[in-house]
């Protein structure tokens, strides 16, 4: 297992060259800047480990034209022996063979000494691309690195690729992705919510880690990115994030407004609310993670009662599932 982290948060790591935007992502998925202020952004210049208050232990790398990660000085085994998944980020708007020469020198060391590592590449800013454009530089990507690969007989080396945009959703899904394979538990998580789902009627239901907004699991009907973004929205609504920094808050909560009854869990959240045509309903699950249901206006608000039973049910299901106290953390083996 190359999880010693100890704290059994999987550890991801971001890694590319300079300007590829490695802050920016970092940034706008972990600490909700506007993407357009990365225009304003320093560029990371060396390591920077980050502690987030977060499902997922995060750190960014830069890769300094100086650095090399792989001398014998420099302590290897400390960096790859804690992650999960390394991140690449490559910038799909600029030159980017020198940019693959060293995601394969890199895939390859790997290989070698840490063929568990996911390696999770992000063709990133392909906002700016038009769709042809866009399509043939991701394929052009994927070619050079499988050929490399495959020259060094590493056909199989677990090496994914995502096309992605702090403008969009798409860095919050290709993340979900990564994070998703970190999890042994998944197969279950998913179980548990399709059948959550199937019980109360529901279209579509996320386990989201609340300071992301990363899904770590959804149940297993097709995932379109409309559900996602509602989804992912009604948590700013519901949730003043910069609560969590002191989750520990008194049973009393100040913002009745969207406070229901039902809280049996005196410390956790629950809310529904109509949106449009849909129901959105919302628990807090643990210090990180919240259940965020969408249902449609076939399942009335009366039904809330059925569907906080059963959400209930789900949280003790998930307390098994996750056997560490139901306020902390998920056990996360990778490998
Ligand atoms: P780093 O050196 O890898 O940390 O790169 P930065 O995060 O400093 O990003 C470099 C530049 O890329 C900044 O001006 C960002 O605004 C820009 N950038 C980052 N992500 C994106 C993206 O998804 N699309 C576009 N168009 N620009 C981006």
């Amino acid at each position: 297992p190359n999880s010693k982290a100890g704290d059994g948060k999987p550890r991801l790591l971001l890694m590319g060259q300079r300007r590829s935007g490695k802050s920016s992502i970092s940034s706008v998925v972990f600490h909700k800047l506007p993407p357009s202020e990365t225009l304003y952004l320093e560029t990371t210049t060396r390591i920077k480990k980050e502690s987030m208050h977060s499902f997922m232990d995060f750190q960014v790398w830069d890769f300094p034209g100086h650095l090399d990660y792989f001398d014998p000085a420099f302590d290897v085994d400390n960096i790859f022996e804690e992650i999960g998944a390394l991140i690449w980020v490559i910038d799909a708007q600029d030159e980017y063979l020198e940019a693959i020469m060293r995601l394969n020198t890199t895939i390859l060391n790997l290989q070698h000494s840490y063929p568990n590592i996911n390696v999770e590449v992000f063709v990133h800013k392909v906002d700016g691309l038009s769709e042809d454009y866009k399509g043939d530089t991701f394929r052009d990507i994927i070619q050079r690195v499988q050929d490399e690969l495959s020259d060094h007989g590493y056909e199989n080396a677990p090496v994914s690729f995502y096309q992605t945009s702090i403008y969009d959703h798409s860095i919050f899904e290709a993340f979900s992705k990564v994070i998703q394979k970190l999890i042994p538990q998944l197969p279950t998580l998913e179980a548990l919510l399709n059948s959550l789902c199937s019980t109360c009627k529901i279209e579509k239901a996320y386990l989201f880690d609340i300071m992301s907004k990363i899904y770590i699991a959804t149940d297993t009907s097709p995932t379109d990115i409309g559900s996602y973004e509602i989804c992912s929205d009604y948590i700013d609504v519901v949730i003043d994030v910069s609560e969590i920094y002191g989750w520990d808050r008194p049973a009393e909560n100040g913002n009745a407004e969207v406070v229901e009854n039902g809280n049996n869990d005196a410390e956790s959240l629950i809310t529904m609310e109509k949106k449009g045509n849909n129901y959105l309903y919302l628990r807090e699950i643990n210090k990180y993670l919240a259940l965020i249901c969408l249902m449609g206006d076939d399942s009335p608000a009366e039904k809330k009662a059925v569907v906080d039973y059963n959400v209930g049910v789900f949280q003790d299901a998930l307390k098994q599932v996750f056997p560490r106290a139901e306020r902390d953390l998920p056990v996360i083996q990778t490998s």
